[in-house]
């Protein structure tokens, strides 16, 4: 069930439009400043790019250096198939509404607090939101 208006909607994927660009001016930052050919004409392939196929770009890349961004890219793509989907700002476990202002802070997020923290328990080693 949606409890987020068109308007809120518009507003979180705003939210996620200005972080990819972050993040795609961030991975070419990373390999512009390295010192491997491959990655440095990566830089300009993703220079190139949109953030929804930035990610394809790097499949056969080795991509440690920036494995942080690519997983937040992931994790962005993800948030947008939701809300193209109507499964955006509904909990994954519990499936309550997750809070406007939650989504406000933490706009990739795919669970309520609650069930966040109860998956943060179990998976400890996965990335954690700061939220
Ligand atoms: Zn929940």
């Amino acid at each position: 069930m949606r409890s987020l208006t068109e308007q809120q909607i518009a507003t979180l994927k705003t939210g996620l439009d200005n972080r990819t660009r972050e993040l795609s001016a961030e991975i070419r930052a990373e390999l512009a400043a390295s010192d491997d050919e491959q990655h440095r004409n990566l830089a300009n392939a993703a220079a190139n790019s949109n953030g929804e196929s930035l990610d394809r770009a790097f499949v056969d890349v080795e991509v440690a250096l920036i494995d942080r961004q690519i997983k937040e890219l992931r994790d962005i793509e993800a948030a947008r198939q939701r809300m193209h989907n109507g499964a955006y700002g509904t909990c994954a476990d519990c499936e309550e509404a997750v809070p406007y202002a939650r989504l406000l802070a933490y706009p990739i997020a795919k669970r309520c607090i609650t069930c966040q923290q109860k998956h943060d328990k179990t998976h400890a080693h996965e990335n954690t939101p700061r939220l």
